[in-house]
């Protein structure tokens, strides 16, 4: 028997002959190494994609281990968006399909909640959903968990981006203690992180098994470009040529002063591109706010001294430029170092007058490469980059009791935007941010202006481009 067979799980029969006619002639690797720890019982925590087969990975043993005889609720799955979630349904009901009468309900935001609670009173063995209104449902004690045997969290990452932890940690409360966690993301929870994804799971998997692919992050490659430059003008001139020709999707520029943040920033919106100066002239909040939009993909740059980046959360962007050589070496090797993380190409572009040509040298001693300034390459796309995402502002935030999954369900309902249109979403005390595709942004605005939230109107405003 090959080790990528099913049959050498322990799955009921009916689960096995249904597999063979889906077509599932071997497992995926993540099915093979989260499968049989999942099925024993053991909490896992997988690093997944979307297209590995992960749904298969936890439904096999959401079904496996389901007691038919009881109508209890017994498997939970949380996903950030309702696409997912029916996805999600469906490929359960899939998989069940040849076992009797397995119940899958979907409990979703933006969705009436009338036809949700005649379906829970006519009893679920599964139950996928969105954090926001599952936890709405257990407020109102129309949904209990007391007989809870795995909770699943599905893209548990972007959840997380989304806003949605205290919702989930809400509801695992509500769960019996002595249940399976099963946890699949994207991404794979740094330890470093500060609290973020890593923090998260340790609150609720208990000695988790532990999927993972192989770490890239040794593969991580940096390519180093130096080029001269004979003034100011010819260096954000070749700045905004640099950035047509790797067309970053995230990249910080480095300045040695507050001013030159703020002269470059302006040149590059005046160039059509989403940059904002970040320097140590800014507020907490606006600070805050910029690495938000940051994060969320609706400014591509950040035009930043050394000082302000310094501690930031601003690491693996897509490119580093360096609007001369920093005085310290090391604080050069470090901004470098903020691209190429995670297995990605990095770029790092430095601009150099001919006066500092030397530390050129200086740089190619203390790092053991010979570093040769190059010509500026030739650009053959001249539209300007355009951040992916737009952000919306909403004037009112957790003070309020508003949560990621109200924002999410009023902008996803009826004459609204999809979910996979939604970015990152923070909830601040009185306020909050929301990313949406740039080309939904309109709809989105005109969306939340409409619709009254948390039962009354809210300010919301677009902040960026
Ligand atoms: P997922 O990563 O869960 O979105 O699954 C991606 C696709 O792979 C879905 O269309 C599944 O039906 C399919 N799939 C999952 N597991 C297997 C398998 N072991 N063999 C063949 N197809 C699979």
């Amino acid at each position: 028997m090959s080790t990528t067979s099913f049959s050498r799980l322990a799955l009921p029969d009916a689960l096995l002959a249904n597999l063979d006619s889906l077509g599932y002639r071997a497992m995926t690797p993540v099915q093979s190494r989260a499968l049989p720890a999942a099925l024993e019982g053991r909490d896992v925590l997988a690093q997944a994609q979307t297209g590995s087969g992960k749904t298969a990975a936890f439904g096999l043993s959401l079904l496996a281990r389901l007691d038919l005889a009881s109508s209890r609720i017994q498997g939970l799955v949380l996903c950030p968006t309702r696409e997912l979630a029916d996805q999600v349904a469906e490929a359960l009901r899939a998989l069940a399909r040849r076992l009797a009468n397995v119940k899958v309900l979907t409990l979703c935001g933006g969705a009436p909640f009338g036809p949700q609670l005649a379906s829970l009173e006519h009893g679920a063995h599964i139950v996928v959903g969105t954090p926001g209104r599952v936890e709405d449902h257990l407020r109102r004690g129309t949904l209990h968990l007391g007989g809870l045997a795995t909770l699943v969290l599905d893209e548990a990452d972007r959840m997380l981006d989304m806003g949605f932890q205290a919702a989930i940690d809400d509801i695992a409360a509500q769960t019996p203690s002595r249940r399976q966690t099963l946890l699949f993301s994207a991404t794979y929870p740094a330890e470093a992180a500060e609290g973020g994804l890593a923090g998260f799971t340790r609150g609720l998997l208990h000695e988790p098994h532990i999927v993972r692919v192989e770490d890239t992050h040794n593969d991580a490659t940096i390519e180093q470009h130096f080029y001269v430059v004979a003034d100011e003008a010819a260096r954000l001139a070749a700045l905004r040529r640099l950035l047509l020709y790797y067309r970053p999707a995230s990249g910080v520029v480095f300045c040695h002063t507050k001013r030159d943040t703020h002269a470059v920033a302006d040149d590059l919106n005046a160039a059509g591109m989403q940059a904002l100066a970040l320097n140590g002239d800014l507020e907490q909040k606006d600070r805050e706010r910029i690495l938000v939009m940051f994060a969320n993909q609706s400014v591509t740059l950040l035009v930043a001294t050394d000082v302000a980046a310094r501690g930031l959360d601003i690491d693996g962007v897509d490119a580093v430029f360096s609007l001369g050589v920093a005085h310290e070496l090391d604080v050069h090797t470090h901004r470098v170092g903020r691209t190429g993380r995670a297995g990605k190409q990095g770029v790092a572009c430095t601009l150099i007058s001919e006066k500092e040509r030397f530390r050129l040298l200086q740089l190619s001693e203390q790092q053991g490469e010979e570093y040769e300034p190059e010509p500026l390459p030739e650009v053959a796309d001249t539209t300007p980059l355009a951040a992916p995402m737009a952000t919306l502002q909403l004037g009112a935030g957790k003070k309020d009791k508003l949560r990621p999954g109200d924002i999410l369900g009023a902008l996803t309902g009826d004459g609204g935007i999809a979910g996979d249109q939604v970015g990152k979403i923070k909830v601040l005390a009185r306020s909050a941010y929301v990313a949406v595709a740039r080309g939904a942004a309109r709809q989105a605005l005109a969306k939340l202006e409409r619709d009254r939230l948390k039962g009354r109107n809210v300010r919301v405003r677009r902040v960026t481009q």
